[in-house]
């Protein structure tokens, strides 16, 4: 089945939709669930089996049709889309840290890299089968573009991958746009920097600066939180504005590839003064054990993004502030510090 560009171009989505989110139990995956659900969509999202972080994620997922799936597993997607006949796949499922990627670039491969081709070919083969379209978003990511990079990276800097989980989401991307020109697929890649929220996993390097900020200042003065390198920068967002970027691009009349950025960056040094600021605490670095060792030269001092085409194509902009994200994460460290509570539902600030 081919499609022509004007076609594509005019093709509107039903008002009865449902998305399937893959890594629905993943800080976006839960964030993107919630936003579509507001707007009338149905919402399938896929969760990993066996020790999966639905565990902790499940308080904020009500009204997901939870299905366990691996995203490795080629015949197991093809038949959800056969029985969920979803207008959209978002796959947000990855093996998501870059360090640990290292550990197992095979698995990195197949999860992040080869899973995404066998996703795009079967839904073309159900485009074949069925006469109808599927829209495809790949959470493409700015370690895309390596650690040798330098000023606004937007949608055309070449690609120098230089860890497994940025080599295997390099050849996801490419595959996106493969599919896109070669088949007509409404495929895109939203390349997304860094982006956080209290809802990330605390191995991630924001949530434990946030909440050391947040044990220091519910008063215990020995928190330390172990750093590589806090000269380092990085262009922070909110991952609540950058799901609304996610459901623009599936909603666009075309595929395309989109930067998902704020367009400013700040060190490490910038998230700790913000921290430790946004709870009445002057000096952080008393609360700071350097590590070296944890710093690797295959990873970029400065990722900067230049969002323009989500702008003007999308309509998209970030919203939320360097300090509201960095300040939400630590209000709601404190929280769980101060009730035992470590997840509820009291912790979404909706917007
Ligand atoms: P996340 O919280 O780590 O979520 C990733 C999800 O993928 C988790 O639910 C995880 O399940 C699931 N998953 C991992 N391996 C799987 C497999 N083999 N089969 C099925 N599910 C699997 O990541 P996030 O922050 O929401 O990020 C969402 C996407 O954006 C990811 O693709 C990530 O690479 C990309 N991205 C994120 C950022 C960022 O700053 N957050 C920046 C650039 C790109 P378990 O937790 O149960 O393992």
């Amino acid at each position: 089945m081919t499609h022509s560009r004007s076609e594509r171009a005019t093709h509107t989505m039903s008002t009865s939709r449902t998305a399937l989110i893959t890594g629905v139990s993943g800080q976006d995956g839960m964030f993107l669930a919630r936003l579509l659900m507001s707007r009338g969509w149905k919402v399938v999202g896929t969760i990993r089996p066996g020790i999966s972080s639905i565990a902790r994620m499940s308080p904020y997922l009500e009204g997901v049709k939870l299905v366990e799936h691996d995203i490795t597993d080629s015949l197991g997607f093809a038949d959800l889309l056969s029985w969920h006949a979803p207008e959209a796949v978002f796959n947000l499922a990855a093996f998501s840290s870059v360090g640990r990627s290292w550990g197992d670039p095979e698995l990195v491969m197949r999860t992040n890299g080869m899973a995404v081709v066998q996703m795009l070919d079967s839904i073309l083969r159900y485009r074949e089968k069925n006469t109808r379209d599927i829209r495809f978003l790949q959470a493409s990511t700015a370690e895309i573009f390596g650690s040798d990079v330098s000023g606004h990276l937007d949608e055309d800097t070449a690609h120098r991958p230089r860890t497994p989980y940025a080599v295997a989401k390099s050849a996801a991307h490419d595959a996106v746009i493969s599919y896109r020109e070669h088949h007509g697929m409404h495929a895109s890649n939203c390349i997304l920097f860094n982006h956080e929220s209290p809802f990330r996993g605390q191995q991630f390097v924001a949530g434990k600066i946030a909440r050391t900020a947040a044990e220091v200042a519910c008063g215990n003065p020995r928190a330390r939180v172990t750093l590589g390198d806090i000269d380092i920068e990085r262009d922070w967002g909110s991952a609540r504005d950058y799901v609304q970027c996610m459901a623009a691009a599936v909603e666009h009349g075309e595929g395309g590839d989109y930067v998902v950025a704020t367009g400013t960056s700040h060190t490490l040094r910038d998230m700790l003064v913000a921290a430790f600021a946004s709870v009445g605490l002057d000096d952080p670095m008393p609360h700071v054990r350097l590590d070296p060792g944890m710093w690797s030269s295959t990873q970029a001092d400065s990722l900067t993004g230049d969002p323009t085409r989500a702008a003007t194509t999308l309509g998209w902009k970030a919203s939320a502030t360097f300090e509201e994200i960095i300040g939400e994460m630590v209000d709601v460290d404190v929280r769980r510090i101060r009730t035992g509570v470590e997840e509820s539902v009291d912790y979404l600030r909706e917007s």
